[in-house]
């Protein structure tokens, strides 16, 4: 492995004299470890110290098609397997990965920046809980029948076929297994691309999946960008169907993309959720848990509730008690169990969420906390991309920083008088994907929830999700929706059987 850039547009990174034993992820094709037809490779660099951690095989349409092709042929196999038989190899995955899930925890943090302890709790938990639910939710899946005079109708349900999964950096394996999963357990083969900011997990899980013996060609992993390899996939004329997570631009670039053959497309993208909290709201309880879902991951889950509306007669003493909560988050070393906030993903990353903090100065905002590198960072980690929870507020809830996505842990703080100004402020934005409301009255949450336009309200919770429920955005959000029997029905086509019977 050479000691130079590898030149292939990524942001210039820092070498490491001593990275002679960074690994070199592979691309999983028809069962077997391979480079990149070209033989260029991407870095994958530390969000903590930015240096190079491994690299990935810079794939273009050459090891898509290689693939796509192994996919197809392994098609007819995998779908005449029973869905018990399915269910049992998605059981020896999440086996698998239960074993290795410390390993699973380590490498998410390692390559997104985020804390350990969030890594254990959430990326490894969930990325086995996916493959156990689908496993389980395939198991009892009963097809429906439908009886008419003289007539039976039975719903049978088939294979979409090749399924591209694409997915984004912040929750690497959980949401790649949460697409890898049901897509097999319906019978589909599969073509993976994960970000290449973050493709450790995504390598691990083609280990695991070649190390259970899964046949070859059922689950084929590229690495690569999105430009080359990304759109290579969901151009391909043979890929049946598109299951897409990732920001609102791109999910319109794939949607057009893939609309060329008609596949079938899901879209899970941005959001910028808002956070209502009424007078009546029990602050103890509800402080913490609106610090942890603007906060959570770094501000970077598309679910995170960055614009925090808060009933006027309460607004100085939230804030007052929010600030306190906010600067006495420990910030740094992911790898220090206490930590609660850690790097975010990149450099451009970084330099984009900054933009935004500027941006707010130029709107009118007042930063009350953060907006800088935070203090006491050490040395080791200089290069890191730090950025301190930041809060900021007299922003107009039509300004730029109230409208658009940031993706960092950034806040804006929005003072409201009653529920129709919370609920005009919380609609006033082109993003419709999950909210929050914050009130001891459970009548009028649920009222406020039926008022707010996106897919998903908690009330008194945040991020509470249990996994038979349908998960997806309206407005620029995404198309559909993931989940229980709404994933089975999107791996799947259903087909109706009429039997006349005189
Ligand atoms: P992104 O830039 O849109 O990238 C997502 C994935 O798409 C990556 O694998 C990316 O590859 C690939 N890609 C980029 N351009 C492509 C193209 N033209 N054709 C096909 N694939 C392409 O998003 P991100 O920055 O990774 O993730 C953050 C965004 O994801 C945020 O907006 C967040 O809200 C959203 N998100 C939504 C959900 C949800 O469930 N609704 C969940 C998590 C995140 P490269 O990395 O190589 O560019």
């Amino acid at each position: 492995m050479g000691d130079e850039c590898c030149n292939s547009g990524c942001k210039p990174c820092l070498l490491d004299p001593d990275d002679g034993d960074i690994p070199d992820l592979l691309n999983y094709i028809d069962g077997e470890f391979t480079t990149a037809a070209s033989e260029e490779w991407l870095n994958d660099l530390s969000p903590v110290t930015g240096m190079r951690i491994a690299r990935v095989p810079n794939s273009n349409e050459d090891d898509i098609d290689a693939a796509v092709t192994a996919a197809r042929s392994a098609l007819p196999e995998w779908a005449a397997f029973s869905r018990e038989e399915r269910a049992t190899w998605l059981d020896k995955i999440a086996d698998a990965l239960e074993v290795r899930s410390e390993e699973v925890a380590q490498l998410e943090s390692l390559d997104t920046g985020k804390p350990i302890t969030l890594a254990r709790s959430v990326d490894a938990a969930r990325s086995i809980a996916n493959f156990r639910f689908f496993a389980e939710q395939v198991r009892e899946f009963t097809p429906e029948t439908f009886e008419m005079t003289n007539a039976t109708n039975h719903v049978i349900y088939k294979p979409v076929g090749v399924a591209g999964l694409i997915t984004p950096w912040n929750l690497p394996l959980y949401l790649l297994s949460w697409k890898v999963a049901p897509a097999l357990a319906m019978g589909n083969t599969v073509v993976a691309k994960p970000s290449e900011l973050t493709p450790m997990t995504a390598s691990l899980l083609a280990e695991i999946i070649d190390d259970v013996g899964l046949p070859a060609g059922v689950f084929n992993l590229v690495h690569g960008t999105g430009i080359n390899a990304g759109s290579a996939l969901t151009s391909h004329h043979d890929v049946d169907l598109i299951s897409f997570t990732g920001g609102t631009a791109t999910g319109a670039a794939v949607a057009a993309s893939a609309a060329s053959n008609f596949k079938k497309l899901s879209l899970e993208l941005g959001g910028k959720n808002a956070t209502i909290v009424c007078a009546d709201a029990d602050l103890d309880a509800t402080i913490p848990g609106v610090v942890r879902a603007g906060f959570l991951n770094q501000g970077q889950v598309c679910l995170c509730g960055s614009r925090i509306l808060i009933e006027e007669s309460i607004y100085d003493e939230f804030v007052g008690k929010f600030l306190t909560a906010v600067n006495d988050m420990p910030v740094g070393d992911p790898s220090d169990p206490d930590t609660t906030l850690g790097a975010l993903v990149s450099s451009d990353h970084l330099e984009k969420v900054m933009s935004y903090i500027t941006l707010s100065q130029e709107e009118g905002g007042r930063i009350l906390a953060g907006g800088n590198k935070p203090e006491g960072i050490p040395e080791q980690f200089a290069n890191g991309n730090w950025l301190s929870p930041t809060v900021i507020e007299g922003l107009s809830p039509e300004s730029r920083c109230a409208t658009e996505e940031i993706f960092g842990p950034v806040v804006t703080l929005h003072p409201f008088a009653d529920e129709e100004e919370a609920l005009a402020i919380a609609n006033a934005t082109d993003y419709g994907l999950a909210g929050s409301v914050w009130t001891r009255d459970l009548e009028k949450g649920k009222r406020i929830a039926e008022g707010i336009d996106t897919g998903m309200v908690w009330v008194n919770t945040w991020l509470h999700r249990d996994l038979r429920t349908p998960f997806g955005g309206v407005k620029h959000s995404g198309v559909g929706r993931e989940g229980g029997r709404w994933s089975l029905s999107f791996y799947s086509h259903a087909v109706n059987i009429c039997l006349y019977d005189e």
